[in-house]
């Protein structure tokens, strides 16, 4: 096969490295487990099995409260996390570092819910100061909950989850706070008891290396007293039927998703084994890694990081700014010469569509080790080389001196 924009006969042989934050790549061992016939839902294994997924996502979020898994991917998340917690007209305050927070503003604003937004630039974490003016301003505590993102996956911003919601406590206001932790769950710390978040958004496809399909709402004993007046509930979405229902069809308001249950579990054996601090250190290394070698291309040229401070930085995606016009030529020759897919940039305005052609992102999440994410880094400096754009050198050597570092 040559490239049939150089002309050059491509190297793309071998495994395909997905380097896209989401769907991330899916472990052998997820796979094989998902591979059997269809199991009986009535009674048995599948059922067994289901059960001892709960208190698994519950240890993995940090909650004390309840888990609900549903048929659908983050949106159906979202949308799950506002019906039943809140009512039409009621007024949430949502912060936006990126596009993600705008996205779930959506939904609350589809939903008849009143949305109010802080927004913070797309390469910049919330400020926990203005969160906390915003609410002490609201006297009357018309705002009944705040939205947050962990990771924005377009911006690769960070969000510090406890500060905000320490924000919360020092406007001494009662609003729960809702965070989105889709792309980040089973990636980076995520206490919720202790950091008082009140409703956990997540999904199978990112960290949880499963496919598209499972949502998850953790629950705290706080969020269920705002269940009683939400009128927003509605029978399929509701977590008190998924939770308190009798029997085992209830969870999944009707058939279960067999084999994403199978997956799952493989997953979170994966995790298990691991143990999550090595997970959480073994995310932020591979991270450093790759600003390591963005900060050294960055010297000379257009490239550079999207989120400048390093305590801003997501540990399970990164943004790379470029000229205009280049990513997408980055992109490109990657997947064409080197078999590496690299995440599109998006735009950052706008809910839905919209690319960027001055960024691209590389999605270090889930099942990803050092030769995975060195090749990756590798292929993309070759891709500087092949493609003529300017661009310091030391990119690989840096990285890999992250790697090993004691
Ligand atoms: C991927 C993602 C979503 C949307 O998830 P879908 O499964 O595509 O609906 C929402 N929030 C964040 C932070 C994400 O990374």
């Amino acid at each position: 096969m040559n490239d049939s924009v150089s002309g050059r006969p491509s190297l793309a042989r071998g495994p395909e490295i997905l380097a896209i934050p989401g769907p991330s790549v899916m472990p052998e061992r997820v796979l094989s487990a998902m591979h059997r016939a269809a199991p009986n839902i009535y009674e048995g294994e599948l059922i067994e099995l289901a059960e001892t997924l709960y208190p698994r996502l519950l240890n993995l979020g940090g909650c004390d409260g309840d888990a609900v898994i549903y048929i659908g991917n983050g949106h159906a998340g979202w949308e799950a996390s506002l019906t039943n917690t809140l009512s039409r007209g009621d007024e949430v305050l949502v912060l936006v570092t990126g596009r993600f927070g705008r996205g779930w503003a959506d939904i609350a604003e589809g939903l008849g819910i009143k949305v109010r937004l802080l927004d913070f630039g797309g390469s910049r974490p919330a400020d926990p100061a203005r969160l906390q003016a915003e609410l002490a301003a609201d006297t009357s505590h018309a705002i009944k909950a705040v939205l947050a993102v962990q990771t924005d996956t377009a911006s690769s911003v960070q969000n510090d989850i406890p500060a905000l919601s320490e924000a919360i406590r020092a406007a001494r206001h009662p609003a729960l706070f809702l965070v989105d932790a889709i792309a980040s769950f089973g990636c980076e710390p995520m206490k919720m008891q202790a950091w008082g978040v009140d409703v956990l958004v997540a999904a199978s496809q990112k960290g949880l290396m499963t496919p598209p399909g499972l949502a998850f709402n953790l629950i705290s004993p706080r969020a269920w007293v705002a269940v009683e007046t939400a009128d927003l509930k509605t029978p399929y979405w509701s977590w008190d039927r998924r939770v308190n229902g009798k029997v085992f069809h209830m969870k999944f308001c009707g058939t279960p998703p067999t084999h994403h249950l199978y997956g799952l579990h493989e997953a979170l054996s994966m995790i298990d084994e691991e143990g999550l601090d090595n997970l959480w250190a073994r995310h932020r290394r591979l991270a450093e890694a790759v600003w390591a070698a963005v900060g050294c291309w960055s010297d000379g040229g257009e490239i550079a990081l999207n989120v400048p401070e390093r305590a801003d930085r997501s540990w399970v995606v990164t943004g790379v700014i470029t000229a205009a016009g280049d990513a997408p030529r980055i992109r490109e020759w990657c997947e064409r010469q080197a078999g590496v897919t690299l995440g599109i940039g998006l735009r950052l305005d706008v809910v839905t569509g919209g690319y960027s052609d001055a960024m691209f992102r590389i999605g270090h999440m889930g099942h990803v080790n050092p030769p995975m994410l060195l090749g990756t880094l590798a292929s993309i400096d070759a891709a500087l080389k092949a493609l003529g754009i300017a661009h310091g050198e030391g990119a690989l050597s840096a990285a890999a001196a992250v790697i090993a570092r004691d």
